[in-house]
């Protein structure tokens, strides 16, 4: 696309929310923008901009941006403008998403509903965090019989999963609340689970939401020992990675908070072939406090009431449970019979975002009230996809609009009827994809 081209659409644009961008465009911000509204941040780096649409636009403005500052025809077409390296989406055959977009606003509109969570949303995330403090003081402080204490760690492990699926992922989509100070105080419950919201961000928000299922970009797809993406390497290993993927899951969730966020950080990249990616030092300085404060929490304070072993022995089984529940719930929503990996071309591609979300993601056992409760509408991946800054609690009331839609334009969309079903179809593509 050339520098002109863009110019008038720019112009409607403006800055609603900040968010870090992963990789080649290191050392900018990058914002989220919508239309029609006044900027009213201040930033002092050069500017990259990411459109609602996913169509990403890198603007080197050169000058520092003050509170009140409105993009303008003038300030725009007097940027540099870089398209050449980013993934660009087909931007021109939207009439899909113009329709999908406009029957879900309709359907919010009749009935008068906040597209961000109700009371029922709030009840799940009291009763999800209560567990989690009757389960820690139990287990911490409680003298129990060796045998209760496994299968709460195990309830233990499930929690904790289950505040990532519904407290956390919802807030850090700023879907959670409407209240965006509450959106960003819930989202550090990751940082409570040894994570890190600002690489949650850049590695979900961005890079997994925008090129989902895309070798290189979509960094959910790179799992160490594992092939997924036909475009990566067939190593021998692979062979046999239809019986240790368990393996790999179930360590997963561990190896993330004690190896990969150090590795990120030490590295200062996101995946493997990424450029250096922003690090401010307020993120620095949370990373290690909080890091401090989940180790203090998870092993020192145990090891001080229960000893090392059970300790080591608890943490095992809960990081197990929630390492398989995180990755089979992701693996079950885009790699699937179904869903497609797409080999990139020359930076495009051919299909408009929405059509490229229902393409790559997939559901499964939608009408199991317990999942759906339990894994925050994460079964409802393709709604999640379609609509992330809406609250998961409206899910299954969108899934009824989307499939209709998909039918009227003839578009594939992709549902297992049981997670069996989709646990089975993911072992098949995953045997595929070793040879
Ligand atoms: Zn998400």
């Amino acid at each position: 696309m050339s520098e002109s081209s863009l110019n008038p659409v720019l112009v409607q644009f403006s800055i609603v929310e900040v968010e870090p961008v992963p990789g080649r465009w290191s050392g900018h911000m990058a914002i989220v923008i919508t239309i029609g509204k006044m900027v009213n941040h201040t930033f002092n780096n050069h500017l990259t901009l990411l459109s609602i649409d996913n169509q990403l636009y890198f603007v080197n403005s050169h000058q520092p941006i003050t509170r009140g500052w409105k993009i303008n025809t003038r300030t725009i077409s007097s940027a540099k403008i870089h398209m050449s390296q980013s993934i660009k989406f087909d931007n021109v055959n939207t009439l899909f998403s113009k329709t999908l977009k406009q029957k879900i606003n309709h359907y919010f509109n009749n009935s008068s509903k906040q597209k961000t969570g109700n009371r029922r949303i709030f009840l799940k995330a009291s009763i999800l965090l209560t567990t989690f403090i009757i389960l820690y003081v139990l287990l911490v402080f409680v003298p129990i019989h060796w045998s209760i204490a496994i299968v709460l760690c195990l309830i233990f492990g499930a929690n904790l999963a289950a505040i990532g699926f519904n407290i956390m992922h919802d807030a850090g989509h700023n879907s959670f609340s409407g209240n965006k100070r509450l959106n960003t105080v819930l989202s550090y419950s990751l940082n409570l689970l040894g994570g890190n919201i600002y690489f949650w961000k850049l590695k979900h928000n961005i890079a997994h939401h925008t090129y989902t299922n895309i070798d290189g970009e979509d960094h959910d797809i790179e799992v160490k020992f594992m092939r997924i993406h036909h475009d990566q390497k067939l190593k021998k290993h692979h062979r046999y990675q239809r019986f240790y993927f368990p393996l790999l899951y179930g360590i997963s969730y561990l190896a993330w908070i004690f190896y990969q966020d150090y590795e990120k950080y030490f590295r200062g990249r996101m995946g493997n072939d990424t450029d250096r990616f922003h690090f401010p030092l307020k993120e620095r300085v949370i990373f290690w406090v909080s890091k401090l404060l989940h180790f203090t929490l998870f092993v020192v304070v145990p090891i001080i009431f229960v000893g090392w072993l059970p300790t080591l022995l608890g943490l095992l089984i809960a990081g197990v449970v929630c390492g398989l529940s995180l990755a089979t719930v992701f693996q079950l929503a885009h790699v699937v019979s179904g869903t497609e990996f797409k080999t990139i071309e020359a930076s495009r591609v051919e299909e408009e975002w929405m059509i490229h979300q229902i393409q790559s993601t997939a559901n499964f056992a939608t009408k199991s009230k317990v999942l759906t409760w339990l894994l925050g509408g994460l079964n409802f991946q393709v709604e999640h996809h379609l609509f992330p800054k809406i609250s998961h609690v409206h899910y299954p009331a969108l899934n009824r609009i989307v499939k209709q839609t998909c039918e009227e334009y003839k578009l594939q969309y992709n549902e297992f009827r049981t997670f069996w079903a989709a646990f089975r179809s993911h072992i098949g593509v995953i045997h595929s994809m070793s040879k």
